[in-house]
């Protein structure tokens, strides 16, 4: 990896010149987060990165809570019906996440002795869980050396090494590349970066707003040194949910989630207007295993 160090070009791809800073600025900036502390167990890491994956952490945190207190560990989800973690799961959205991490649970009770698995293939062989999810787990929860690209240290590599205002809509290899390469030696110093730079994703490189005057790596920032260019990538991804199938499917599900017997298709009906994309919303929630379709018309969340 090339070094300079002329005061105008930027180390931006010393690793080094970014792990210390970074990882100084997370030990004294970092959230005292359910999941960050030592009795989370690898179980909550589990959970909280099931739930943060498309949801913001003031929406998480409540339902983390409850959702711990109610299974405090994986047997005790795996015990319950899949439509119970459909319906604890609230308003979190994307709610096949529930399922998955139901369906991980039960592997985790049958495979594994209801204990998360500590080694990285055995992570990633459970029902539901992604590159990410596996990576994040054993980083987080094992403090092993893995690659952890969420949004958030997307953005922050995009930025601070690649000079670019946004990453990829989907993650490439190059950025794998990139993470790998930027990745400490040392596996606690690997696990403390990964948290460390989604950290500051999360708190003062965000997507909206980035607060260069607050970030400990802004003089190698390859992106800020270049004056910040203006994207000129794809569009990205728009996050409209006003009208959208998704608005129709939380309807719906919400119906089913405040009902402790089976529904009417007159009450789903109820909440959405437009037939054709009320039948579409429905029948895809079937599809994916989040409702089961009964005889007489009637629905209910999940219990196979
Ligand atoms: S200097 Fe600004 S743009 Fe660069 S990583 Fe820091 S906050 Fe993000």
């Amino acid at each position: 990896m090339t070094v300079t160090h002329d005061s105008q070009t930027p180390d931006a791809l010393d690793p080094e010149a970014l792990h210390v800073p970074v990882i100084a600025w997370f030990d004294r900036h970092a959230r005292d987060l359910p999941w960050r502390r030592p009795e989370a167990g690898a179980w909550g890491v589990m959970v909280s990165e099931f739930m943060l994956q498309q949801t913001p952490v003031s929406r998480v945190l409540p339902v983390y809570e409850e959702w711990l207190a109610r299974w405090p560990r994986p047997a005790d989800l795996a015990a319950e019906a899949p439509g119970e973690a459909v319906r604890a799961w609230g308003r979190l959205g994307y709610p096949r996440r529930a399922l998955r991490l139901h369906g991980a649970a039960r592997a985790i009770a049958e495979r594994h002795g209801g204990e998360v698995p500590r080694v990285h293939a055995q992570l990633l062989a459970l029902p539901g869980i992604g590159e990410y999810t596996a990576a994040a787990v054993a980083s987080f929860a094992y403090g092993q050396r893995h690659a952890v690209l969420d949004t958030n240290v997307r953005r922050v590599f995009a930025r601070a090494a690649t000079g670019i205002q946004y990453p990829p809509n989907a993650t490439t290899a190059a950025e794998r590349r990139l993470a790998r390469a930027l990745l400490p030696d040392e596996e606690g110093t690997a696990a403390r970066w990964a948290a460390a730079s989604m950290e500051l994703g999360a708190l003062v490189c965000t997507a909206r707003n980035e607060d260069c005057g607050r970030c400990p790596i802004a003089s190698r920032c390859a992106w800020r040194l270049a004056g910040k260019p203006a994207h000129d990538g794809p569009a990205r991804r728009g996050q409209t949910y006003a009208g959208t199938d998704r608005q129709v499917r939380g309807r719906l599900l919400a119906v089913l989630r405040e009902a402790a017997t089976p529904v009417p298709q007159s009450a789903l009906d109820a909440v959405w207007d437009e037939p054709v994309q009320r039948a579409r919303a429905l029948d895809g929630l079937v599809a994916d295993g989040l409702v089961e379709p009964l005889d007489g018309g009637l629905y209910r969340l999940p219990l196979g």
